[in-house]
């Protein structure tokens, strides 16, 4: 079972997309939990405050470290938990990360909100960055979603077809292959005959050139670390 906690100031984004389908059948059968945790229920005056003017000054507002911290240590027990805080400057997130986060028990994210949080708390509560990538979002939420999406799939039982995964883009260091379906002809385009042939090995051959083709014209970052392997 792999616990998920979330601590956000918008509880109500959740679960959202991972309230359907495949993930909502796993959180039936128990093989992932999710608790949401409202940031908010920390702030100790009056108003519920939960930022403040960053210091150096600055446009944007930061998140308090102590309310922060009250929220986090309710829950989550030291150090031995993995504690992901979904940030633009923090280490780039990829099918490798997810895979190994896929074996954790207990995941903790933070989703950010305004300019971020104050770091000392990422420092004191041994909390690691991650980014989905180079640009910016207004909030972690959405991008602790795709971070859960992605792991959660990965998750024994979540998916019926194992062997779906193990044909998945980046799994060999390449992006998937082009996928076709009935009808056979369509828009007086037809399907590529050698999928038609039944020759498994020339399909096989053919799915890897066409993997190979689009990598180079796609990702050349990926496909320069491809031809090196
Ligand atoms: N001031 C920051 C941007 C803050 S955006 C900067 O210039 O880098 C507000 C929040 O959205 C962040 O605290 C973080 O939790 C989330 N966020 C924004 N971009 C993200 C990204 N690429 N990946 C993950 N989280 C992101």
């Amino acid at each position: 079972m792999l616990k998920v906690r979330v601590f956000t100031l918008y509880p109500e984004i959740f679960p959202g997309p991972l309230g359907i389908g495949i993930f909502k059948k796993a959180l039936k059968k128990k093989i992932w939990s999710l608790k949401v945790i409202n940031i908010r229920e920390q702030a100790s005056d009056k108003h519920k405050t939960v930022d403040d003017k960053p210091f150096g000054g600055g446009s944007g507002m930061v998140l308090k470290p102590d309310v922060i911290a009250k929220s986090l240590d309710k829950y989550v027990l030291g150090k031995k938990e993995k504690t992901i805080y979904l940030s633009s400057k923090g280490k780039m997130f990829d099918q490798r990360m997810a895979k190994s986060l896929s074996k954790k028990k207990i995941i903790n994210f933070i989703c950010g909100h305004f300019e971020g949080i104050d770091q000392r708390v990422l420092e004191t509560r041994n909390i690691e960055e991650v980014s989905i990538g180079d640009y910016i979002l207004s909030g972690g939420e959405t991008a602790s979603l795709v971070l859960m999406d992605s792991i959660l799939r990965l998750v024994p039982g979540v998916l019926g077809n194992k062997r779906s995964l193990e044909e998945e883009s980046f799994e060999n260091g390449l992006l998937e292959y082009p996928h076709y379906t009935k009808p056979q002809k369509w828009e007086k385009k037809n399907v590529p005959p050698v999928l038609l042939s039944g020759d498994h090995a020339k399909i096989k051959d053919w799915r890897l050139s066409q993997s190979r083709v689009i990598t180079r014209r796609q990702r050349p970052d990926l496909w320069k670390k491809y031809k090196k392997k």
